[in-house]
């Protein structure tokens, strides 16, 4: 079983093997999180990115880091909260599970997740953390290639609800 942490930081500056971008489907950018990781990684990601054709809510897809410190940027697209009833978790959970996928058929053994759909799509902030633990903790588990996780939080009662659910039993 890999080490699953939260931490408070700034996603950018991870050095890790993977970092997970909450992408919008057009994969060219826009704020949040996906403009600072944009901003680090440089003009290169952009092109990269160009190359894969949008990405569909729920999956994920993978390039490079170039300038960034970690070696690749796995993008996904999350829901938008449109009240949780038009299938908002399942497309959450589905992010997870395929930047987990994508890790593991890529050797990466640690991998960053910043809290997908929690900003300007206005996923349900506890919700959101319960489904990222629940979903990964059971995706990695006997997994032979992940070795660390972790979720990066960018605010301090963010941190404080991943860690009160990852202290549960
Ligand atoms: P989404 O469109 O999926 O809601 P956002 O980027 O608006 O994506 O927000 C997703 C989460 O990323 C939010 O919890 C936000 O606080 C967080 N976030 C924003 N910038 C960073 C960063 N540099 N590092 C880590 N998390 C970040």
């Amino acid at each position: 079983m890999p080490t699953i942490q939260a931490i408070l930081a700034d996603i950018t500056t991870l050095d890790v093997d993977a970092i997970v971008n909450a992408a919008n489907e057009s994969l060219l950018g826009g704020g949040g999180v996906d403009g600072a990781i944009h901003r680090a990684a440089g003009p290169r990601l952009l092109d990269a990115c160009r190359a894969l054709g949008g990405c569909k809510p729920g999956q994920a897809k993978i390039t490079p880091g170039f300038d960034l410190r970690a070696r690749h940027v796995i993008a996904t697209v999350g829901p938008v909260w449109r009240g949780g009833d038009r299938g908002e978790a399942e497309v959450l959970r589905s992010c997870y599970l395929q930047c987990i996928e994508l890790a593991e058929a890529n050797g990466i053994a640690s991998i960053a997740f910043p809290a997908i759909s929690t900003g300007v799509y206005g996923f349900p902030k506890k919700q959101a953390a319960e489904i990222a633990i629940q979903t990964v903790s059971h995706a990695v588990e006997g997994t032979a290639v992940i070795a660390e996780v972790v979720f990066c939080c960018f605010s301090q009662p963010d941190l404080d609800q991943y860690r009160s659910i990852l202290m549960q039993p």
